[in-house]
């Protein structure tokens, strides 16, 4: 499922809310506390010790909601989105978790990382990289590292959507078939 990130052409998240169903999103302690304060503690699991977003078996996470018919994060408009949903479907590493390293390497201003990718987001295209995503890989190790917080290229812009339905409704069904 995760692939390095040479072996990535490029990624656009078209709002399809997969990823907010498909996980149950793990916190940071002082989000846990920031989200907790604004919506209350009934919103926060702490499963194992660990805190996360509480969210029913097979529904999606309380903060998605729909707009326009495409679906978003109500947790972004308030600067409260956790970095794991700002860095899906990223996965950044200081160590090879996942071997192929030299594919997974990125030379990055602060040093070496290596970065995979999930390849069941629907806007995960695979090939060689572009240019777009590369730098969508320097954000995603910037929001990792905690130097960044806005997010540009690593989530949803308004013209992300137009003429691309179709490739949308390809892939979703791929995930789909993943996660049930
Ligand atoms: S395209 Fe990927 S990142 Fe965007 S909402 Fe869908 S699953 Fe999540
Ligand atoms: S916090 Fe936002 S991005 Fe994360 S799962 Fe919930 S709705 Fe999706």
């Amino acid at each position: 499922m995760l692939l390095p990130w040479r072996r990535i052409s490029n990624f656009t998240c078209y709002r399809c809310g997969l990823c907010c169903f498909y996980f149950r999103v793990p916190l940071k302690s002082y989000e846990a506390l920031k989200i907790a304060e604004a919506f209350g503690l009934d919103k926060i699991a702490i499963i194992g010790g660990k805190e996360y977003i509480e969210k029913e078996e097979g529904k999606a996470c309380p903060f998605l909601v729909s707009r326009n018919g495409k679906l978003m994060c109500s947790l972004q408009d308030i600067g409260l989105k956790p970095v794991a949903c700002k860095l899906w479907p990223f996965h950044v590493y200081k160590r090879p978790e996942y071997g192929r390293d030299e594919e997974a390497y990125f030379q990055h201003k602060l040093g070496g990382f290596y970065v995979y990718v999930d390849q069941r987001c629907p806007g995960v295209s695979l090939g060689k990289p572009n240019q777009k995503l590369i730098r969508t890989v320097e954000e995603a190790i910037d929001i990792w590292l905690g130097i960044r917080e806005e997010q540009l290229l690593t989530t949803a812009t308004i013209a992300t959507f137009s003429g691309n339905q179709w490739l949308l409704k390809k892939n979703t069904k791929g995930l789909l078939a993943a996660i049930y």
